[in-house]
């Protein structure tokens, strides 16, 4: 079964080198990604661009890393430009690692990640490309080798469909060779033990088997589906949505339509409304959790999270709960927002579906 599972994960995550397994959350992901790969003291860049990219750079400062975190606004991707002039002041190439997090799970924003690369290559700097894909691994289109990413961390629990508890980690031959030298201590974190029990159909240690039940499931699901056609599944969720969020007179976070995100969209109350006040309502009265705006988002944001095991009737009742919230909690909209995006979901089908 192990064999078959890891199988499965390249397929997702489209590579032929490995994947690794954890039972952790994203979190041990992120911090294996770093240990296996740096050492004490090694440079790291990244671009605040929502509260996940900042997480993770708090990561790396507590593994005693050298963190440029670059400002940035929340609301746009990070900007190839800005990688390349960042990498072009580093001759010496002391950055060592460049992590990004693909979807922006706080904000709805996804950046492109090939433009990063290109930039990368361009400048021909060497340091590795780390990726969060936590929650845009099958809901969007996400190439670990085909875009040359060094290593790729995600988690179980969003388009996955699982419960919590399984982080997935995919590296190149690149960073399997920089594990070989780094000096960060790790132990549970090592990829070389996982690669030589691995290769056994093991774990190094008790994997969490009910939740690999659950993952074969889920891969068999995906396979079924068609991974492709699950991106497309998302996408249009997340344009109904976004109609629903336009009629209602509210503001997306994410400013680029080609940054909007296949799996949760944020969106902003207006100015003298409480955005967790709004939560809270559709909590008690209709019992849908909505996501709170994270970090500066605070208070402002809510969140509404269209990703994994999804259809087009799940979606419409939780945009008539939104609706419904707006409603009740006397936050200033105009009505209509669910009704319309029902009617992009009866007349556009999901193409194939006739
Ligand atoms: N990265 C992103 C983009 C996330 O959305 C999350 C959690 O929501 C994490 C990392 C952290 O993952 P976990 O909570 O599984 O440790």
């Amino acid at each position: 079964m192990t064999r078959s599972i890891l199988q499965s994960l390249k397929v997702i995550f489209k590579t032929d080198v490995r994947v690794f397994v954890y039972p952790s959350s994203a979190t041990g992901a992120w911090e294996a990604a770093l240990t296996n790969t740096l050492s004490p003291g090694d440079r790291v860049l990244l671009f605040e661009h929502g509260f996940f990219a900042f997480k993770w750079a708090r990561v790396a400062e507590r593994l005693g890393l050298t963190v440029d975190l670059v400002p940035g606004d929340w609301r746009v991707g990070l900007d190839a430009g800005a990688l390349r002039e960042r990498l072009a002041a580093d001759p010496d190439h002391l950055i060592k690692a460049v992590l990004v997090v693909h979807n922006e799970t706080s904000t709805g924003v996804t950046t492109r990640i090939p433009p990063l690369r290109g930039a990368m290559d361009e400048i021909g700097h060497p340091a590795l490309l780390m990726v969060d894909a936590v929650s845009s691994l099958a809901a969007t289109d996400l190439q670990h080798d085909g875009w040359g990413i060094d290593v790729t961390v995600s988690g179980s629990q969003k388009a996955l469909m699982l419960p919590p508890g399984l982080s997935f980690t995919a590296v190149s031959e690149k960073a399997l060779q920089a594990s070989t030298n780094a000096a960060l201590p790790r132990s549970y974190w090592d990829w070389g033990d996982m690669v030589r029990f691995n290769d056994n159909g093991f774990f190094p240690y008790t994997p969490a088997t009910n939740l690999l039940y659950g993952l074969r499931e889920a891969a068999a699901m995906l396979e079924e589906e068609g991974l492709e056609r699950a991106f497309a599944r998302h996408a249009r969720h997340a344009e109904a949505t976004r109609r629903a969020v336009d009629a209602w007179g509210l503001e997306n976070v994410a400013l680029n339509a080609n940054e909007y995100s296949n799996a949760a969209t944020s969106v902003f109350v207006p100015d003298g409304s409480d955005a967790d006040h709004l939560r809270r309502i559709i909590l008690d009265r209709f019992d849908m959790s909505l996501g709170k705006g994270l970090g500066q988002l605070e208070g402002r944001v809510f969140r509404i999270g269209h990703l994994g095991d999804l259809n087009d009737l799940t979606l419409a009742g939780t945009l008539a709960g939104v609706e419904m919230g707006l409603r009740a909690a006397g936050v200033p909209h105009r009505a209509g927002g669910a009704q319309l995006a029902c009617e992009f979901l009866s007349d556009i089908p999901l193409e194939n579906d006739g």
